[in-house]
């Protein structure tokens, strides 16, 4: 009979590294798994590559691990991992044909590890964080909500009719790109994006499809398309943005079931009469979030809202159908 309890740590805040992550089983300090995968590390050069934590400190990718037992690291990380490396080595076609379910559980897990080395980090006495996550019920609640589909990634889990995130998969042009490999996330947004050679993969994690539906059309029209660097740029401002004026966070429920079931059905709701869906669109606000994203071409928020009410785009033409960047046009 597979296991189909949920692990719950927010409720006594049991973040420490003597429980495993994902299922709670109390482990010894020796036993981790890395938040990103051996074979990524390898295959893209990480392992001494900085990362800026929440509290500003500044680790490797290869020296973030977490808490994890050895049934969870074995029998469900490692898999996962596999599968990703397998359909990673197919590029583009590779990652599209991947069930969404394990791209998303793939995604959960870096970003869930992250915030999981906050939390541990939080409890250390000696550290002294200005602003605690721990201490944000709001956040924690999200967070709470968000380790309950992950554990899809151990208990056996069916959603109903619904995947837990949007993902968008692009591709861009190998012969304007350098970039072997990328990453990004915030932590309150829950936005994410990572590359993988030309493949990126951005993500809005808990927003049961909406981004993906809003931002449906656009997607489309990249579909097939090897995008200019500048062009994935602002696809990525564009989730992430979404990401920020996002304002509801869906509820998961799991439907009653008989003691002989061998997996969880999870049904959603997500409540858009008390609260709006979006924040309202502010193009200043886009506009910052576009500069970040174009930092590499330098362009300042003053050329993006030229037309306040048409930001500047690389994406589409007057017609609205995707523009094409020639090589020398930035
Ligand atoms: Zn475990």
């Amino acid at each position: 009979m597979p296991e189909l309890k949920l692990y719950d740590p927010f409720t006594t805040m049991q973040f420490t590294d003597e429980h495993c992550f994902l299922c709670g089983t109390t482990i010894t300090i020796q036993q981790r798994t890395p938040v990103f995968g051996e074979w990524m590390q390898d295959k893209y050069n990480l392992r001494n590559k900085e990362l800026l934590m929440l509290d500003k400190s500044v680790t490797t990718f290869g020296q973030l691990t977490i808490p994890c037992c050895d049934n969870c690291h074995t029998n469900h990380i490692l898999p996962l991992e596999k599968e990703i490396e397998t359909a990673a080595e197919n590029g583009y076609e590779g990652i599209s044909s991947l069930d969404p379910k394990r791209i998303f559980q793939w995604i959960g897990k870096m970003y869930y590890g992250t915030l999981v080395t906050e939390l541990i980090k939080e409890k250390d006495p000696l550290i002294m964080p200005e602003n605690p996550v721990s201490e944000n019920l709001q956040m924690l609640g999200k967070f709470k909500t968000f380790l309950q589909v992950l554990q899809s990634l151990r208990v056996p889990m069916v959603f109903s009719d619904f995947l837990p995130c949007s993902i968008f998969i692009l591709q861009v042009d190998p012969t304007e790109d350098e970039l072997p490999f990328e990453y990004q996330d915030e932590l309150t947004t829950m936005a994410f994006s990572i590359k993988l050679g030309p493949v990126v993969i951005v993500c809005k994690l808990l927003d049961n499809g909406i981004i993906r539906n809003v931002l449906s059309r656009l997607y489309k029209l990249t579909e097939g398309r090897q995008l200019h660097p500048i062009q994935v740029a602002e696809f990525k401002a564009r989730v992430f943005y979404a990401a920020y004026i996002f304002n509801v966070v869906p509820d998961y429920f799991i439907r009653p079931g008989k003691p002989e079931d061998e997996q969880l059905v999870l049904d959603s709701l997500i409540d858009d009469i008390t609260n709006e869906v979006f924040n309202p669109f502010e193009p200043l606000a886009y506009a910052h979030m576009l500069e970040e994203m174009w930092k590499p071409w330098s362009i300042r928020e003053k050329e993006i809202l030229e037309k306040p009410q048409q930001p500047l785009t690389f994406l589409t033409d007057e017609n609205g159908d995707l523009k094409t960047i020639s090589r020398f046009e930035r």
